[in-house]
């Protein structure tokens, strides 16, 4: 056991320096999760090359706690990308402020503007809502009965009042809320399935007839790998202020969203989480991000571990490595701690960045503590403290009581003093800690 113990110490010694096998294996994990929750693959590449290169620097290398540090740093790089701090709605300082919405069809647009009409009436505001889209013949229905079961009015074309042409709408709507001191508009507009041309310059337009303060790019989240391309499209023919996220109930892991947020660089704003009006909530990019990661299990598994270990016990430990009294029973004590861990292998094994260690606790042998315990109950207290004490006729007293040969007792003893010579080394330079696990 001592060589392995010494080579754990010597590991945690140097704990700082997390192996470049450590960093990329666990961001081989990183990118298969991103993979997994369909991220496009250049932001995965871009993502990755990223935390790889934090993670073998300094940061890491100071670190308590190294592989609890790279999951850090991940949440840290995410949490960027989705936008940093959660963006609220930009209104304008002279009222009506614009608000227009852009996206393929069936993205959920229509239903938002219910969503955000019902919010914003709730927040004080009286708006109103503006059907722009003339493409589908019961677009303009569709959005009058999303306004009636929020309470807000709708702006529609009637005949002699822009029939046919979206932009005339859309400019009629505004100035209609300006007479009618409606303090925000919400322009509903047409999409396509799939992005084209015309229905591009009619967005475009919309967009230059109205000069809205927000013009909201709605994607649904399950679109996938198609996220970046349709994105793109529409920051380059519309561009946009900020993105909502729909369908956000469904399966989708909200790759869309890093993968959106990466290539354009634009805030995502809101989520919408249902086909019910009140399925609706601001984005917050911290919890999108565990939520990309799923990193909520690794956090759990490194509180299980946590409380394997006696706290109190540690720290007299820590407390005795400081004064450099380590006595045999404070190295039983230890073998009973990592014994409590009881499934410690397994919990090692889901941490990134804990490879070293697990190799380590993979040749650990149970039934070694249960002859160590057997050997220490056999010693008498002063014995313990001072293994000085230990002459041949005591070694052999100890080994009978113990039901063990004298070179049982001579390993053990000889294992204990190489340990507590390593333990002093490691006491000058700080107490050892597994990472996520406190001092052992
Ligand atoms: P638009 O074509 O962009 O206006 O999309 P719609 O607002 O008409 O929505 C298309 C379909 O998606 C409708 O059946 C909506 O009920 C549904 N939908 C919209 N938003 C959500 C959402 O957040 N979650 C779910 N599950 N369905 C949604
Ligand atoms: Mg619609």
């Amino acid at each position: 056991l001592s060589d392995r113990l010494a080579e754990t110490f010597k590991n945690l010694r140097t704990k700082g320096k997390l192996s470049a096998s450590d960093v990329d294996g666990t961001v081989r994990e990183i990118r298969r999760a991103l993979l997994d929750a369909d991220v496009s693959l250049d932001v995965v590449k871009q993502f990755t090359g990223h935390v790889r290169e934090r993670a073998l620097g300094d940061e890491v290398n100071k670190a308590l706690n190294p592989a609890q540090q790279v999951v850090q740093i991940v949440n840290e790089e995410l949490v960027a990308i989705l936008g940093g701090q959660q963006r609220r709605l930009q209104f304008a300082k002279n009222p009506p402020t614009v608000i227009m919405l852009a996206g393929l069809q069936g993205a959920g647009k229509t239903t938002l503007a219910g969503k955000l009409a019902k919010h914003l009436a709730k927040e004080g505001h009286t708006p109103l809502l503006v059907a722009s889209d003339l493409q589908r013949p019961n677009a303009v229905n569709q959005l009058q009965v999303v306004g009636a079961q929020a309470g807000v009015p709708v702006f529609a074309p009637e005949p002699g009042n822009g029939v046919g042409d979206p932009v005339k709408v859309a400019k009629a709507g505004v100035e209609q809320a300006r007479r009618a001191q409606h303090d925000v508009v919400i322009i509903d507009t047409a999409g396509r399935l799939g992005v084209d041309a015309e229905m591009m310059k009619q967005a475009s337009n919309i967009r230059k007839a109205t000069n809205p303060d927000e013009v909201l790019f709605v994607i649904d989240a399950m679109i996938g790998q198609d996220a970046v391309t349709t994105a793109k499209a529409f920051q380059e023919g519309v561009d946009f202020t900020g993105v909502v996220l729909s369908k956000l109930d469904g399966d989708a892991r909200g790759g869309a969203a890093l993968s959106v947020a990466s290539v354009t660089g634009r805030p995502i704003i809101f989520a919408s989480t249902g086909e019910g009006l009140d399925d609706f909530e601001p984005f917050h990019p911290d919890r999108m991000a565990s939520r990309i990661l799923d990193l909520g299990d690794i956090l759990t598994l490194i509180e299980q571990a946590q409380q394997a270990f006696d706290e109190e016990e540690a720290l007299k430990v820590a407390e005795k490595l400081a004064t450099e009294q380590f006595t045999l029973d404070d190295f039983l004590a230890q073998m009973q701690q990592l014994r409590g861990a009881g499934s410690i292998k397994k919990m090692l094994g889901m941490l990134p960045g804990a490879g070293g260690m697990k190799q380590q606790l993979e040749n650990f042998d149970e039934r070694e503590i249960v002859r160590t315990e057997a050997i220490i109950q056999s010693m008498t207290p002063a014995e313990r403290k001072n293994t000085k004490l230990l002459n041949g006729s005591r070694r052999l007293r100890i080994a009978k009581g113990s039901g063990m040969t004298v070179t049982d007792v001579n390993q053990l003893v000889q294992r204990f003093e190489q340990a507590a010579k390593m333990m002093k080394t490691v006491a000058r330079g700080g107490v050892p800690q597994i990472p996520g696990m406190g001092p052992i």
